[in-house]
Order: C-alpha cells, then sequence, then structure tokens
C-alpha cells in the first residue's frame, strides 16, 4: 500500500525499534519512551505517526502525562474531526446491528474495539453515559460531542469520568451532565423484563452490559435453587428465576440490593431472597451449614486489578469456587466469573482445577464464554478481552 509523505508537522512523532514493532505487531498501545518527538512534546489530542523518512504511518491520540503516551487510532493518513468521529460511530452502530438482536441496553463504543481507544458510550434506551478515559481523547470532547449529538440524536449525555485511569492521564475526575437531563433513574428492557439503571451512581455505568449475554446462557441451564452471588441489581437472577424455584442473591451492596428487590418486585417474583452480606462470608457460613443449591453464580469485581496482585486475586478467586463447588447438589451447574484482564482464560482454568482437586470433585465445562459482543475483544490487543465466563457442571 502506497504511503503518503507530506511536509512534516510539529505534531509528527517518529517511533523508535520498539515503538515501530508494536505498530507492526498490530499493538493500538506505543508507550512513552517508545519514540520520538522531533518537533518537541505536542499538546494532548491527535498526532501523526511518521517513519524516519516522513511517511504517514497512521494517527494516534497523544497523552502528554501517561505512560500510555499514544493510542492508535488509525494504520492511515486520516484527518480526526467530526466527521471522521461520525464516521466511527457509525461503524460501531453498523457493527452491533449485525450481531445482536435489537436490545434497550447496550455498549455502542468499546474503545479500541471499535477503533475509538478510550471511548466507552452505553447507551439506555435514548440516553447516552460516556467514559472519557484520555487526554488525547478529551482534547477533542468538542467534536466527540458532536459526533454523538448527530449519530444517536440522544435525550441526555452523562459522562462517568470517574475512572481511576483518568489519573493517570493528569485528568480530572467527576460526573458531569454534557447536555440534556440525565434522571436519577431509568428503565430498560433484557429480555422480557425490566430493569432499573441507576445511571448517575450505579456501579459501572448502571449495568454491567458485559454480562447480558451471559445472563440468558446461564437462564437456559437452570433449575431448581439458584444462589446469584456478587448479584449486583441482580441481572443473572432475574433472568433465571423463572425457571427457579427459588434465587438467593447475595451482594454487599444494599443501594445494588433495593434495585434488585424493586425489579423483582415489577416482574411479581416471590420466589427471590436478597442479602447483604460479604460473599465471602456468606460462602462460607452457608457451605459449614451445608446449604444446597442447584446452580451456582459467582461474578465477583476484579479481583487482580494490575499485574501485582494476580496471587491474592487467584486466592480469592480459589476460595469462593471452592466453596461453591462443595454447596453444590449433584449434576449442579456452576457458573463461574472473572472479569480480572490479569487473570488470563488458562489462570482461570487452573484456579477451577486446583478448587476442584482439594473439594475432591470432578467439573466439567459446558460452556466457556467471554464478555457480550457488544465488547468485542480485538485480534492482538489481549487487553479487551477481561471478562470469562465459564459454565460448568459438577460430575461426579
Ligand atoms: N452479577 C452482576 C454484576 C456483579 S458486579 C450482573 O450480572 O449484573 C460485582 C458485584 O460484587 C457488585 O455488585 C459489588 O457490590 C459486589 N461485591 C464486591 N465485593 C463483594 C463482597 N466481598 N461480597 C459481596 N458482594 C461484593
Amino acid at each position: 500500500m502506497s504511503r503518503a509523505v507530506t511536509a512534516a508537522r510539529a505534531t509528527d512523532l517518529v517511533l523508535g525499534r520498539i515503538g515501530w514493532a508494536r505498530f507492526k505487531a498490530g499493538h493500538p498501545w506505543i508507550y512513552r519512551g517508545q519514540f520520538e518527538m522531533p518537533g518537541g512534546t505536542p499538546p494532548a489530542g491527535p498526532v501523526r505517526i511518521v517513519d524516519n523518512r516522513g511517511k504517514v504511518l497512521g494517527t494516534a491520540l497523544h497523552s502528554p502525562a501517561s505512560q500510555i503516551a499514544l493510542r492508535v487510532l488509525t494504520r492511515e493518513p486520516a484527518t480526526i474531526d467530526t466527521a471522521y468521529l461520525i464516521a466511527k460511530l457509525n461503524d460501531a452502530r453498523a457493527y452491533r446491528d449485525r450481531v445482536m438482536d435489537a436490545r434497550g441496553a447496550r455498549r455502542e463504543v468499546f474503545s479500541e474495539s471499535d477503533g475509538l481507544p478510550s471511548l466507552v458510550v452505553d447507551r439506555y434506551g435514548d440516553h447516552l453515559v460516556i467514559q472519557v478515559l484520555s487526554a488525547g481523547l478529551e482534547a477533542m470532547e468538542g467534536s466527540l460531542l458532536d459526533a454523538l449529538n448527530e449519530v444517536y440524536r440522544p435525550a441526555s449525555i452523562l459522562a462517568r469520568n470517574e475512572g481511576s485511569v483518568r489519573k493517570l492521564e493528569g485528568l480530572e475526575r467527576g460526573v458531569v451532565q454534557k447536555s440534556g437531563t440525565t434522571p436519577d433513574r431509568l428503565e430498560v428492557m433484557e429480555g422480557s423484563h425490566t430493569l432499573e439503571v441507576d445511571p448517575w451512581k450505579g456501579q459501572k455505568t448502571g449495568l454491567f452490559l458485559d454480562q447480558f449475554e451471559n445472563h440468558a446462557a446461564a437462564a437456559l441451564v437452570t433449575k431448581g435453587r439458584v444462589l446469584d452471588a456478587f448479584s449486583c441489581t441482580g441481572g443473572f437472577g432475574l433472568a433465571m428465576a423463572s425457571r427457579a424455584t427459588e434465587v438467593v442473591a447475595v451482594d454487599s451492596s444494599a443501594e445494588a440490593l433495593e434495585i434488585a428487590a424493586r425489579n423483582a418486585e415489577r416482574i411479581g417474583l416471590t420466589n427471590f431472597k436478597f442479602i447483604e452480606s460479604n460473599a465471602f462470608d456468606w460462602l462460607k457460613n452457608s457451605d459449614l451449614a451445608n446449604e444446597r443449591f442447584d446452580v451456582i453464580v459467582l461474578d465477583p469485581p476484579a479481583f487482580s486489578k494490575n499485574k501485582s496482585d494476580v496471587e491474592a486475586g487467584v486466592r480469592g478467586y480459589k476460595e469462593i469456587n471452592l466453596r461453591a463447588m462443595k454447596m453444590l447438589s449433584p449434576g449442579g451447574i456452576l457458573i463461574t466469573c472473572s472479569c480480572s484482564h490479569h487473570v488470563t482464560e488458562e489462570l482461570f482454568h487452573d484456579v477451577l482445577a486446583a478448587a476442584a482437586a482439594d473439594v475432591h470433585r470432578r467439573f466439567r465445562i459446558v460452556e466457556k464464554r467471554a464478555q457480550g459482543r457488544d465488547h468485542p475483544i480485538l485480534v492482538g490487543f489481549p487487553e479487551s478481552y477481561y471478562l470469562k465466563c465459564f459454565i460448568t457442571q459438577f460430575l461426579d
């Protein structure tokens, strides 16, 4: 493919050996120190990536304060403006329209996997909740909001810009109304039931959209007594309840359980029990008290947030899985999740094997699942693969 050679600009960056190798391998992140800045440090925003002969290799978002200094937008020369963002948003929407059934709520943009690094856009009905997670993107906020308004014509846009990564980018953290008025409570449909969403204060942007398809997969294998541990607002349990004799939902967040209870009441479910508790303690005590379940869901928060706490995370995963394995009735189903990117699929499998060995039981994998289709995994970018959801069965 021929590459444009154009006059050098102050915002041109030249890749070093390692940066070039990463770029060539397809990874969208280039770290500080892996490129040169012949024109001095450019401000936050789009920059061109050129080779040492001035050939334009692509464009990236530059974050002057972050270790992840460059996030590759394209591998072509391109002008990054509102029209460019509109085209990308339309691509992201077309992808989802093609591979998913229509849904009341979905992730419309999943960062690098949609060619829009550090941007998250979640749609709840006609309201958007966004996260802007780099200085490079924040510098383009005006164009971004114009593009979002053009493509979605949303009733409101709320920025949940609280993520700790914003600190690494040298950005302020907070929740900001960008347009319209986002209500305190929204209602969206999941399958055949309504879910209440707290877009301002709910965990993530209000719902765990990445688990929606796993909720449906869990419903399919449900019968008997169900434990939904780390239930949050009840995503799994609500989807499973109509096939269950009873659902016990356990979470440490009273606010999340209140929403879960209202969701259950709205559907008219009477077989739902809500327990506010530390799931570690609850699982241990219930195991010792010989509680039994036919289906157990474990969907804890990320126990390993970075490389240094993988070991501690593994201990946490092993502990809860071991308890759950002991509490299953014969032939029971364990649906077990990990959303820690650093605990890889292989490592998670090893943790389950170790837990099963400790309790002298064998399990087989019914299905290995991941985050939903609206959170696609970008090939060559392992960071985009974070959620593992294994459906397993107690064999003997
Ligand atoms: N299963 C949910 C998402 C769960 S997110 C869904 O599909 O929608 C993880 C949940 O774990 C959060 O609701 C959080 O409040 C809860 N949590 C975190 N630590 C906990 C603990 N030690 N004990 C119980 N719940 C915990």
